[in-house]
């Protein structure tokens, strides 16, 4: 395993997509997290990846991509639901920290994506701010509902995918900071989906060159 902390958008993806196979392997080397390197990143720290993920306690960035202290730059809501002060995370990440990649890591089987969901089907609205998660999940679906599509017969994995892919297309139209990072070639944006049982997080969109182009599942 390098040592060497990645600079390039291609370099960090290359990182976590080797962790992540080391995690899924079960062949996991937990890298950064000895004591020497504890104090090494006790003045100053310089992340190679943001991750913004969902909050779901089966999705922890740390473990599935085989990383430790200092390497991952974390924001983390319910269903990677973006707001202001989330995207002014990921920026201090990307401008003032340095990092040349943001992922977003979206799940299957999310619960944010089923209450949005069942809010749209039988008008069930969960309570207090709960419900605000809810309502920033409900654009992503809806943009796949039409006339003839009722979102019945939309399956959970297609509306997964679909919130990932918008909540990557959101970051780079709302913040100027990771626009003009993506145009310089300093920084890339991807979605990433993982998979509960196998452990396993597939790369399914990018915007910028990572060095692998993003497939559907
Ligand atoms: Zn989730």
């Amino acid at each position: 395993m390098t040592t060497t902390t990645p600079t390039t958008p291609a370099q960090a993806w290359a990182a976590l997509r080797d962790g992540n196979a080391r995690f899924v392997s079960g062949e996991m080397q937990h890298p950064s997290q000895s004591i020497d390197r504890r104090a090494e990143v006790s003045s100053e720290q310089h992340p190679f990846a943001v991750i913004f993920g969902c909050s779901d306690s089966r999705v922890a960035a740390e473990i599935i991509f085989d990383r430790g202290l200092g390497d991952l730059f974390v924001v983390r809501t319910a269903g990677h639901v973006l707001d202001t002060t989330v995207i002014g995370s990921i920026e201090y990440g990307v401008e003032v920290l340095g990092a040349p990649l943001v992922v977003v890591l979206g799940h299957d089987s999310c619960g944010a994506v089923a209450a949005a969901t069942a809010a749209l089907t039988d008008g069930q609205l969960p309570n207090g701010f709960v419900r605000a998660v809810v309502d920033r999940v409900i654009p992503s679906i809806v943009s796949l509902v039409g006339p003839d599509r009722p979102l019945s017969a939309v399956d959970a994995a297609t509306l997964g995918h679909e919130h990932v892919k918008h909540t990557v297309d959101m970051l780079q139209s709302y913040s100027v900071t990771l626009a003009e990072a993506i145009a310089a070639g300093r920084c890339a944006v991807i979605g990433l989906e993982y998979d509960l049982a196998d452990g396993r997080a597939h790369l399914t969109a990018a915007v910028g060159d990572v060095g692998e182009e993003p497939h559907a599942r």
